[in-house]
């Protein structure tokens, strides 16, 4: 495969993409922000409204919680990285179909690849199920470590799920201790598999 040397040249690659439908409805594709070195990385679900319109992910009423989040455990978006499951935003804000989530994969394994976090926290249950590839109770596992390839995935309820519930806001406060904890203690990440041969058809 001809991997993207760079975010930028993989952005490139993605371009103004047409690979699924969610083209079609979508204002600007946002490919992602922050640190291209970030050992903390952010995976949501879909842009919204307020993302589509400006191209950058989590910038409505979650991504500000989400700043208020990360302040709290003395961080700022400059030192993460955020992204999404999708790239585009789905119609009405529905949930992404697979063929939309499994089209957009490649970028998003390309974009970790390529940042090499050890943390990867998926925000909301859509974006954990997809990458820990199995139906995941938030409530159950969020705010967990849990081996990934490459790095761990830790869980968290979706901001915006805090937003319209106080006491989900509270687990949300500690998870992001714990997330901090998990960065102090720096524990090296498990290798990841060597690539697949159904991997290789990016580009
Ligand atoms: N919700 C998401 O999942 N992603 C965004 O970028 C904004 C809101």
């Amino acid at each position: 495969m001809r991997e993207a040397g760079s975010l930028e040249e993989l952005r490139e690659v993605l371009g103004d993409c047409t690979r699924c439908q969610l083209s079609q409805n979508r204002t600007k594709v946002v490919f992602g922000y922050g640190n291209p070195q970030a050992r903390l990385m952010f995976v949501g679900e879909a842009p919204g409204r307020a993302e589509d319109a400006q191209g950058l992910p989590f910038v409505g009423p979650a991504g500000k919680l989400l700043d208020d989040l990360l302040a709290g455990i003395g961080m700022s978006r400059a030192d993460v990285y955020i992204t999404n499951v999708v790239k585009c935003r789905p119609p009405g804000n529905r949930d992404p179909q697979p063929v939309e989530t499994e089209t957009c994969n490649p970028f998003l394994r390309e974009q970790i690849r390529l940042i090499g976090p050890g943390v990867v926290c998926q925000l909301g249950r859509i974006a954990a199920n997809i990458m820990m590839k199995r139906t995941i109770q938030i409530s159950k596992i969020h705010g967990q470590k849990f081996i990934g390839p490459g790095y761990f995935n830790v869980p968290v309820f979706h901001p915006a799920a805090a937003l319209r519930t106080p006491s989900t806001g509270d687990l949300l406060l500690e998870d992001f201790a714990n997330l901090k904890t998990y960065l102090n203690q720096d524990e090296t990440p498990p290798e990841p598999p060597a690539p697949q041969p159904e991997q290789m058809g990016l580009f």
